[in-house]
């Protein structure tokens, strides 16, 4: 009897999801240095500011989430500093509310709606029974809970050039994996000559979700988690996106295992980096490009992101009439603002050899 009961207490804390029940986001423009560094360092001192979109440059603004009982100190603030500043989300949770997945799996899957982890996977394996050839099931990696990367690999003509597409890294950001599975979907089925054309011309390895682990909890738990799931003392997870082996915590990353931006007790200290790393690195020879998926913010982000050294073929990716195909995927599949940023604070470490 007892055990029933303990059972099922286990099974209601579980169950509990965070709430964001007047968590506002305020749209922060920094106009001096002085207000950038003050912006920058609320993430260190507190765990009731998080960041939506981090504070990089002047006039460049960050979208700041702020608990209910940090709103009076997060204004006070913005007076002292005299930093100009607007309400963003006036209640998290409401917009939470709107963008839940069905309570039901539905009957086909839905391109339109946000998905688990479990639907995700079983549209993968659907895709590659109903494609024989053309769609097979690959797996990247393995997650610190148990789970599978699970990918696929799309060949749909007899080029052999690879692109490595990957979402879903920062657990939180839903519309990346949903944007992937829309771009597998273009990639499968759309008619467009141009579409066709990027589709038949290269084999694609695509993984909607490299954070597993996280993918899931952001279901079960904490919509807003942003990292790994793997215990750092008190805390848990790191920031898989600070976790790589190049430049490891040289920039944009943090050492304190309870940030957001905590880059691990070592480089690949995460088994869901280590194990895709290898994956990536057994295939290598296979492909050319690598395009990492994230929300939100419009900006297309090139490698080194610890540098403001432009890559020798800086110009020739970005010009306006560049015939690289990330380019015509984007104008193509998305709907999709540019901007350069001149300073980026993230390492984002994958080249972006883009075949002619
Ligand atoms: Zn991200």
């Amino acid at each position: 009897m007892w055990k029933l009961i303990f059972v099922a207490l286990v099974a209601l804390a579980t169950a509990e999801k965070v709430k964001y029940d007047n968590y506002q986001v305020f749209r922060v423009t920094p106009q001096t240095e002085e207000q950038v560094e003050v912006i920058r360092n609320l993430e260190e001192i507190s765990d009731g500011f998080s960041f939506w979109k981090g504070p990089s440059t002047l006039q460049n603004h960050a979208d700041v989430m702020v608990a209910p009982h940090k709103i009076p100190d997060f204004q006070d603030i913005m007076k002292k500093f005299d930093i100009p500043y607007d309400t963003y989300v006036s209640d998290v949770q409401a917009l939470i509310d709107t963008e839940l997945p069905p309570a039901q799996p539905l009957v086909s899957f839905d391109l339109t709606r946000y998905h688990t982890l479990d639907e995700i996977y079983a549209f993968l394996d659907s895709l590659a029974k109903e494609n024989p050839g053309k769609v097979e099931v690959i797996v990247g990696g393995k997650t610190y809970e148990g789970r599978q990367i699970k990918g696929v690999k799309l060949t749909l003509g007899n080029s052999k050039s690879g692109i490595v597409l990957e979402g879903g890294i920062h657990a939180r950001e839903w519309i990346s994996p949903a944007s992937i599975l829309y771009i597998v979907n273009e990639l499968l089925h759309n008619k467009n000559a141009d579409v066709r054309q990027l589709a038949e011309s290269h084999e694609w390895y695509i993984f909607p979700v490299v954070n597993p682990d996280g993918y899931v909890y952001t279901h079960t738990t904490n919509r807003l988690w942003r990292k790994t799931r793997k215990p750092y003392g008190l805390c848990y997870g790191s920031d898989p996106n600070r976790n790589w082996g190049y430049k490891w915590m040289s920039g944009g990353a943090s050492s304190n295992p309870c940030s957001e931006t905590y880059g691990g007790s070592s480089a690949f200290s995460d088994i869901e980096m280590k194990t895709l790393s290898e994956y990536l690195t057994s295939i290598s020879s296979k492909f050319t490009a690598y395009v990492s998926f994230h929300s939100y913010s419009q900006l297309l982000m090139f490698p080194y992101g610890h540098t403001t050294q432009h890559l020798d073929n800086y110009n020739d990716e970005v010009s306006e009439n560049s015939n690289y195909p990330i380019k015509i995927s984007l104008k193509n599949l998305l709907f999709y603002t540019l901007i350069f940023p001149t300073k980026l604070w993230y390492i984002y470490i994958f080249v972006l050899h883009l075949s002619k």
